[in-house]
Order: structure tokens, then C-alpha cells, then sequence
């Protein structure tokens, strides 16, 4: 696996792998790599010749300095995960590289309708963070194909919005989330559980397929099944922001006259702020 950091490097191997006909999958991620991000690799590999794997902790979509600060940093082992996946090539850029004016003044992308709701209701400029730094990247590496976790269903929505707004030649494929055995979808932000909130934590995964099977049993009032699922979450010990059934397509509301769903919930447990989210696709 080749290693470069510097925008320059990056599109010289692009460049001399068109030269081959090499078709590129990129993934990008904030590095700290788990099961889950190899997964995306692995699927990458499926797809395409080539793949490159981007390793960033974007300031931009943080909303707090401490947040960003303390965002687990663990390159050794991020290296020899992506080395025993074939990686191909790991783009690791610094933030100065990346935002040379600095971050505070910079062209920034908007997606509308996708950037404000659900997750981006408690995290105002998050998503436009994504956008942006998702769109320096695409323009960066020149991939053919990007893929993007369905553990993050809304982010994965809003890049395919801003890939058919903006007319960006690249295909946006989602990946399956992947779980520890208890059901808990995997993330970095796992590691701020204890042990016992870790042990508790699947809960959130079982009250959404709870959820599902309500709504697969023909119980259509969507307020109250989204109520009774945040009262269950409180009980397991869980601060929930939201739980909402959603229309997979586009997260708007739901109606009954819809179905394929997507149920959707963020709850903190501790200090740790976990997001998950199923298909629901009624008959
Ligand atoms: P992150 O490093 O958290 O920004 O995630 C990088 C990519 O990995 C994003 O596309 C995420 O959606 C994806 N990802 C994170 N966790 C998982 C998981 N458990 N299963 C599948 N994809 C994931």
C-alpha cells in the first residue's frame, strides 16, 4: 500500500493509473478504523481496480473544539487494517494541506433539505462540513465510484444530493452497516462506552427493530410508535434526541402511503453520542 499526504502525489498515481484504464473506488474516512470501515474497502475492491482510502479528521464538521480534539487518532493500526485489505493507496492529508486559508473563511457547500434535519438539527453546520470536504476530496482524487457507510443514512443521502446537484461524475454506492455480535452497529465513537454501557447499548438496535416489526404488523401511527420507542430508550438508561420513521428516499415524513422507511434514531449514552438506523420496506 502506497502512503502519500500531499494533493500533488495523490493526483500523479490517479493520473498514471487512467493511464492503465484502472477504474478508482475511493472511501473516505476520519480514520480510527473498525470491521465496519474495512468493509467499505472490501466492497470497493468488488467494484473497482483500484482503491484509495482517505484518512482526514475534518475540522469543519465538528461543532466543538473538544469534540474534534479528542476524535481517537490511532494511524499505526489504521495502516495495517487498510494494509490487510489491499488497499491500494492511503491519501492522508493534513489540515493545512487540505484548508490552506484556514477554515474559517471558505467556500462551503450546501445541501439543502438534507442538511438540517435529524442529525443536522443538533448539529447545525455539520453537514455542510461533509459536503464541503466531500466535494474537495471527489474533485482530489477523480474516483469513479465513492463509497459511504448506510450506518450514516443521512450523510450517504446527502452526498447523493450533492453529486446530482452539483453534476459530479462519480457513482455513490452505500455499504450495509456492520455489528458487533450484540447487534450494536460499529463506530470510533464506541470506544467513549464503558463496560457496562457497552454491554447496554445493543438496546438501541433492538427498540428499532422493534419499531419495524411494529410497523411491519400494519401499525401506522408513526407518532406514537416514535414516542413509545424514545420512553423505551429512556428506561435503558439512554438521553435519546430523536427516533423518526422516515421515508427512505429522501428522510422526509412519512406517510402511510409510503413504504420503503427508514427508522432512524441518535441517543446519547454517557458521553457517547450513537446514531443508528434501519430499512423498513413494507409489502
Ligand atoms: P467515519 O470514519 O466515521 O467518518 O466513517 C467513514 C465511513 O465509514 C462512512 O461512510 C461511514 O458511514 C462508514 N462506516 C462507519 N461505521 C460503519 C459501520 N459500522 N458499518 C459500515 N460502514 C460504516
Amino acid at each position: 500500500m502506497q502512503i502519500v499526504d500531499s494533493i500533488t502525489a495523490i493526483k500523479a498515481k490517479i493520473k498514471e493509473w487512467r493511464q492503465q484504464q484502472q477504474s478508482i473506488a475511493f472511501v473516505p474516512t476520519m480514520g480510527n478504523l473498525h470491521q465496519g470501515h474495512l468493509s467499505l474497502v472490501e466492497k470497493a475492491h468488488k467494484l473497482a481496480d483500484k482503491v484509495v482510502v482517505s484518512i482526514f479528521v475534518n475540522p469543519l464538521q465538528f461543532d466543538e473544539q473538544a469534540d474534534l480534539s479528542a476524535y481517537p487518532r490511532t494511524m499505526d493500526a489504521d495502516i495495517e487494517q487498510l494494509s490487510s485489505v489491499n488497499c491500494d493507496l492511503l491519501f492522508m492529508p493534513t489540515v493545512q494541506m487540505m484548508y490552506p486559508q484556514g477554515t474559517g473563511r471558505y467556500s462551503t457547500v450546501v445541501v439543502p433539505g438534507m442538511d438540517d434535519k435529524l442529525c443536522g438539527q443538533s448539529r447545525p453546520g455539520h453537514f455542510d462540513g461533509v459536503a464541503t470536504v466531500v466535494s474537495k476530496f471527489f474533485n482530489i482524487v477523480q474516483a469513479d465510484i465513492a463509497i459511504f457507510g448506510e450506518k450514516d443514512y443521512q450523510q450517504l443521502l446527502l452526498i447523493k444530493k450533492l453529486v446530482l446537484d452539483l453534476n459530479i461524475s462519480i457513482e455513490v454506492h452505500g455499504s450495509p452497516t456492520y455489528r458487533e455480535q450484540s447487534g450494536l452497529a460499529m463506530s470510533s465513537r464506541n470506544q467513549y462506552l464503558t463496560d457496562i454501557e457497552r454491554d447496554n447499548a445493543a438496546v438501541l438496535y433492538q427498540i428499532l427493530l422493534d419499531v419495524k416489526k411494529q410497523l411491519e404488523q400494519g401499525q401506522y401511527d408513526f407518532a406514537t410508535l416514535q414516542q413509545q420507542a424514545m420512553e423505551k430508550l429512556k428506561l435503558a438508561g439512554f438521553k435519546p434526541e430523536y427516533v423518526e420513521i422516515r421515508r427512505a428516499e429522501d428522510l422526509e415524513l412519512a406517510t402511510k402511503k409510503d413504504n420503503k422507511l427508514r427508522v432512524l434514531a441518535a441517543a446519547y449514552l454517557g458521553e457517547a453520542r450513537l446514531i443508528d438506523n434501519i430499512a423498513c420496506y413494507l409489502a
